[in-house]
């Protein structure tokens, strides 16, 4: 019988060991989600709008306790995992508040007496979740696919198989039926089992780009839908007419918070030749002023990675983007998991840190001459989740949106998600939408309705 051993990545320490649940478990809580479906499609609109309320009450008064096991889980600092799990909260405020009205039939005029489409679930989905927001990326596909009446399986990162079961834990307080929602607690080797099962009707994917290409493989030979939400490296493009201070501001958390570990952080500061030398003098005292600590500490800005591999291949592009010529201005060093918060000039396209994703708090700067220059520096990337542009200048900004090769544009703003604006990416940062009323409908079957 496997076992997964998870570990706090701050001290080494074990934090708890998981039975992982065997096939024929697995196969058991499957039959028993889709028998569910059949009963929980039928809950009207209020009565789902009731437990996804009681959902969210559930995370708001017991936030304290399911950020301190994502803090422990993954080294995030705890203040940034209150603040993940209240986003939860919201996000389930916001699909109870909405789903019945993005779910509503859409007319359409025809020769037909009446003809319509309706927005109907599908039945069980797959989700297969990445660590660096553990409640974050399950939530924002779980509130509105129950909304929706899908039923809901969660494979888990398997060091966060705490927070997972949480997860489960609150649909339950909350008053959810039985099997409404089920964490599956198993490795990554038992995912094509569940995307061949026939009562699997989608699988919606969010983590690396090999894991999205292997789930959406097997899902296309089974002919089941897919959403993927994969790596981004996004570009913090800095005008010589930005607004300095402010700018600085949010590059510093757009690259720094949750220590760097987010598909949508700004990853490659793009600045103005003009202005460089002063914004990066100014960028370095603020990066140095980023508290490091016990991700248990309510001061801590910066904890630790995940775990201990990730700190290392983080190691590894800013040494080899280092010897490839780039120009260390601050950090730059390991301690296990623990990565200091690091800023390279004179970074060119071919350098590690440009051209691959960097998944922790490591910050590479590249000069433009002009706009154009700009624009193909950060679209010169196999990823395309977002691009922030710094400018006072917004009218101009707006002329060149369109250039960006982007699933998002954000003018002076770090690129973020919103219940109410969809989200997803390009490219190889994958495809389909989730949240605001593109999400819901991501999982439904749009039924033509004709009567004549
Ligand atoms: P990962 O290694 O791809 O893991 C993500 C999930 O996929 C885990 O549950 C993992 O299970 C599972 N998995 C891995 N390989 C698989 C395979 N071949 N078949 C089936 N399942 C598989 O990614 P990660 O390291 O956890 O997360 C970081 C990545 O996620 C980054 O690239 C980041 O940019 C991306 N991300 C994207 C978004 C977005 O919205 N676009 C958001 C957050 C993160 P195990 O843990 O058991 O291996």
């Amino acid at each position: 019988m496997a076992v997964t051993v998870s570990k706090n990545p701050y001290n080494g320490d074990e934090l708890n060991s998981y039975k992982n649940h065997s096939k024929k478990e697995v196969s058991e809580i499957i039959d028993k989600a889709d028998k569910r479906f059949y009963s929980w499609r039928g809950v009207p609109f209020n009565e789902r709008q009731k437990l996804m309320l009681a959902a969210a009450a559930e995370m708001r008064s017991n936030k304290h306790e399911y950020a301190k096991m994502l803090t422990l889980e993954m080294g995030k600092p705890i203040s940034q995992a209150i603040a993940e799990v209240e986003k939860c909260a919201w996000v389930c405020e916001y699909y109870a508040e909405h789903a019945e009205n993005q779910l509503e039939n859409r007319v359409i005029k025809t020769d037909a007496h009446k003809s319509y489409v309706s927005y109907e679930p599908l039945g069980v989905i797959l989700a297969v979740m990445p660590w660096n927001y553990p409640f974050w990326q399950v939530f924002r596909f779980a509130a509105p696919a129950l909304m929706a009446g899908n039923i809901c399986v969660l494979k888990h990162a398997s060091n966060v198989f705490g927070s997972a079961l949480n997860i489960e834990k609150i649909f339950k307080r909350a008053g959810f039926p039985d099997n409404c929602f089920t964490t599956l607690l198993i490795g990554s080797d038992a995912v094509e089992e569940i995307i061949e099962n026939k009562k699997v009707k989608a699988v919606t994917l969010t983590g690396s780009g090999p894991a999205g290409s292997s789930v959406a493989s097997l899902a296309g030979k089974n002919i089941k839908k897919t959403v993927l939400e994969l790596g981004g490296s996004n570009a913090l493009v800095v005008m010589k007419d930005c607004d300095i201070e402010k700018t600085l501001e949010t590059c510093v958390q757009a690259r720094f918070q949750n220590t760097g570990q987010s598909c949508i952080a700004g990853k490659r500061l793009i600045v103005d030749e003009s202005i460089a030398e002063e914004f990066v003098e100014k960028l370095v005292v603020k990066v140095r002023e980023l508290r490091s600590g016990d991700p248990l500490d309510q001061e801590t800005y910066i904890g630790t990675l995940a775990r201990e591999d990730l700190a290392k291949d983080i190691e590894k592009q800013v040494n080899d983007s280092i010897k490839a010529g780039a120009k260390l201005i601050v950090g730059g060093k390991r301690h296990g998991a623990y990565f200091e918060p690091t800023v390279l000039t004179n970074v060119t396209e071919n350098m590690a840190v440009f051209k691959e994703e960097t998944f922790g708090p490591a910050l590479s700067v590249t000069t433009f001459k002009t706009i154009e220059e700009a624009i193909d520096l950060s679209n010169n990337s196999r990823f395309g989740l977002g691009v922030s542009l710094f400018t006072e200048n917004i009218e101009a900004a707006e002329k060149i949106i369109h250039k960006f090769d982007e699933g998002a544009v954000f003018i002076n703003e770090l690129v973020k998600s919103d219940p109410r604006l969809p989200f997803g990416g390009i490219k190889e940062s994958g495809y389909g939408r989730e949240l605001s009323a593109d999400g819901i409908k991501e999982f439904v079957n749009r039924k033509t309705v004709y009567i004549k």
